[in-house]
């Protein structure tokens, strides 16, 4: 028998596979942790067609945070300043399935509310979705992955008409120029990088641009860094689609074919001449048409972006003018090019799938759309107008439902946002307000427990079996290589339980994660992301997988009627005999908007939501660090992550540090509207003048006012809903 158990690393969305085997089958060369204790054997897995065996150090050394500080039984409180008290499950159920009842019968079921996470497996989104979407009717379910990629998400759906990105990762070596925005990819997806890198030190020919504010480790591997001020994103694309539209770099026949509104986007980027876009992003002109030659002369152009563009107050569209440049180049539907989000969290994309965001439903459906709600009732077998058209309250919406006495009862499950959230010190007094809080998560204390009544302990990542999805749609089963400890349970059972109890028993009679991964992928048919092929014992099989992976072979799915999206590249590479002339027929690609055709978005840019000004001169950008993850919950326990970065600092340039006689390593007190926070300064040229950089990964549990977010503010774009952690005004006193 294989001594190793196949599953997924558990960190980001790069999603890179790994062999987990027990500390016991080691002998003398048994793994240690930096205490001495024993650890699990984990190794990146070769076969995994995403990472070939690459894991960078996160997946390294995740099997250190396994036992440390778990949350090993479900615990109360009355109020938030008692102590907790150890519960029995059943009481546990007991307590919130009444609360959840009295909310019903008040005709409040609309202020019981979810939280949840990227960290989830997709059967946990899935019987989440069930249970409040259906059965109980309130379309409160909203995950972290608001504050992540919902800008994505609603950039792809406007541009379109579907979510899912259309490219993979073998597009990674199959392209001519690499467009890196808003992406400080090396540190925070660091395996995508690798391959990135490698192929782009190999092939002279291929040009890779990054777009940021910072020198980062991914901008300084670039043939051209454009270190633009911080929310001038769309100025500079429209400035690069000027100058391709001025060289006559676009592609008519696909524009013809294949999109629409391209007048009103060619109107709006003739006001985006060289001279108005340089002087706007802080850049010079040779740059600018640097940038617009590469694009414009390479053969296949593709574009990768995650939080730098996200998480911002114009974050849709600033999707949809990256998509805009694909389109007006034919940049897309072949190997080698297209607009390309990297999703942050490991599951991220599973619960887009599954629905797992406030205005979705299971199969890339909308809780506004009146067919899409009908076909989810049919198959959960609801009474028709069960799921509300109304779309349930976003992350931040909670929050402020909290403030004004319209959240009843809150459960929050594998995530951490007494730290993530956006302005912290408004979140936290929200959450005190809380009437009733359950805080579900694998590790105690977080920062979040402090504001829970209810603990409820969660198996986590290797000790349940499900599946993942990662950045280039591929699916994984990961399965459970040891049992979850004491009385922690797989979320999906918890909520699960509670259905059950509610009265819900047919509705949540599994037995076990795979008949729950059944019964999902049959609302995925011939939807988009249509996985209708797909099982545990499929996946156990053929392994990983990407979709649309339908039952039957069957509908065009994305873009491509003969390739479909599935293995894109690559089934596009033998595909040269339809290449006539060297150009592509593009009469054969459709996309998921009522015409068939993708649409340009027009946007003029708007800028930060909060400016600097003369009170607050500085933007401050937050963002990852190479070896921790997101609030540190796992990654902090980790010793030697806490050696690679053993304190947070704050990046300032040294003539911003002149101006202000500020020395390296002096600390700083750094106040925004909303927060104040401390620390030492890092005098260096990565970092713009006028911009300062700090990490967003130390809480009150790690550091003492280092909270990134006390910053931050909650202006969100108006479509994705998604806030602009990524920008706001500050200044700064040396202290
Ligand atoms: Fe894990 Fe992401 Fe690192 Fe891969 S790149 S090992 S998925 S953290």
């Amino acid at each position: 028998m294989n001594e190793f158990t196949k599953t997924l690393c558990p960190y980001c969305g790069v999603g890179c596979g790994l062999e987990v085997s027990p500390p016991a089958q080691h002998g003398k060369a048994t793994n240690r942790d930096s205490e001495g204790t024993p650890t699990w054997r984990v190794r990146g897995d070769k076969s995994h067609p995403s990472s070939q065996g690459m894991v960078c150090v996160k997946g390294a050394t995740i099997a250190e945070s396994l036992d440390k500080n778990r949350l090993h039984y479900p615990m109360m409180r009355d109020s938030l300043d008692q102590e907790f008290r150890r519960v029995s499950w059943n009481e546990a159920f007991d307590i919130i399935t009444q609360r959840m009842q009295t909310l019903r019968l008040n005709q409040e079921t609309d202020s019981i509310c979810m939280y949840g996470s990227g960290q989830f497996q997709t059967e946990d989104y899935y019987i989440a979705q069930k249970l409040l979407k259906g059965c109980l009717g309130t379309n409160n379910f909203d995950a972290n992955s608001r504050l992540c990629m919902s800008s994505a998400v609603s950039g792809y759906i406007q541009s379109f008409g579907a979510d899912g990105p259309p490219c993979c990762y073998d597009d990674l070596e199959l392209t001519d120029c690499a467009f890196l925005i808003g992406t400080n990819t090396a540190e925070c997806h660091p395996i995508v990088f690798n391959k990135l890198a490698k192929y782009h030190k190999k092939n002279r020919h291929v040009k890779m641009i990054v777009v940021d504010p910072r020198r980062t480790p991914t901008a300084e591997a670039a043939d051209l860094h454009l270190a633009i001020r911080p929310g001038t994103d769309i100025d500079l694309l429209n400035g690069i689609a000027h100058l391709l539209m001025k060289w006559n770099y676009i592609d008519t026949l696909f524009m013809d074919e294949c999109t629409s509104n391209f007048p009103a986007y060619a109107e709006v980027i003739r006001h985006y001449s060289p001279e108005v876009v340089a002087s706007r992003c802080g850049i010079s002109i040779e740059d600018l048409e640097t940038a617009a030659k590469y694009w414009g002369k390479s053969k296949s152009v593709l574009s990768l972006w995650s939080m730098g563009v996200n998480q911002s107050s114009e974050g849709t569209a600033k999707v949809r003018t990256i998509i805009n440049l694909h389109l007006m180049t034919g940049q897309i539907g072949k190997p080698g090019a297209g607009p390309f989000s990297l999703t942050g969290q490991p599951n991220a994309m599973g619960g887009r799938e599954a629905g797992g965001l406030a205005h979705l439903l299971p199969g890339y459906r909308l809780v506004k759309n009146d067919q899409h709600r009908a076909e989810v009732e049919d198959f959960w077998k609801l009474k028709r107008g069960q799921i509300s058209s109304v779309p349930g309250l976003t992350a931040w919406e909670m929050i402020t439902g909290l403030e004004t006495g319209n959240v009843g009862l809150l459960w929050i499950a594998a995530t951490n946002p007494a730290v993530s959230m956006p302005d912290l010190e408004r979140t936290k007094k929200a959450l005190l307000k809380s009437p009733f809080t359950i805080y579900q998560d694998a590790y105690y204390p977080t920062e979040t427990s402090a504001y829970a009544h209810v603990l409820l302990p969660a198996a986590q990542w290797g000790e349940k079996t499900g599946i993942m999805t990662n950045s280039e749609r591929r699916v994984t089963l990961c399965s459970a290589f040891r049992e979850p400890p004491r009385e922690a349970k797989p979320d999906w059972e918890i909520f699960a339980e509670v259905g059950r109890r509610l009265g819900f028993e047919k509705e949540f009679a599994f037995n076990n994660s795979a008949e729950v991964y059944a019964e999902f992928v049959q609302l995925t048919r011939q939807r988009p992301c249509d996985m209708s092929g797909l099982s545990h014992e499929v996946l156990q099989t053929k392994g990983p997988t990407q979709w649309p992976h339908p039952e039957k072979k069957a509908q065009p799915i994305f873009i491509d009627a003969e390739t479909g999206v599935g293995s894109f590249a690559l089934e596009a590479k033998e595909k040269t005999s339809s290449l006539k002339d060297g150009k592509r027929l593009y009469t054969d690609l459709r996309f998921h908007t009522p015409d068939g055709r993708a649409r340009f978005g027009a946007y003029y840019s708007k800028g930060l939501a909060e400016p600097p000004d003369e009170n607050y001169p500085f933007v401050l950008t937050t963002g990852r660090l190479y070896g921790h993850w997101h609030t540190q919950t796992r990654t902090g326990r980790i010793e030697k992550i806490r050696q690679m970065h053993p304190q947070p600092f704050i990046e300032i340039h040294p003539r911003d540090a002149a101006t202000l006689g500020i020395l390296d390593h002096q600390w700083l007190e750094v106040r925004s509207r909303r927060g104040i926070t401390k620390f030492p300064a890092k005098v260096t040229k990565a970092i713009s003048p006028g911009t300062v950089f700090v990490p967003m990964h130390w809480g009150k549990l790690w550091a003492d006012d280092a909270e990134a977010n006390a910053l931050t503010h909650s202006e969100a774009c108006p479509d994705s809903l998604q806030p602009e952690l990524k920008a706001c005004a500050v200044q700064l006193v040396p202290i």
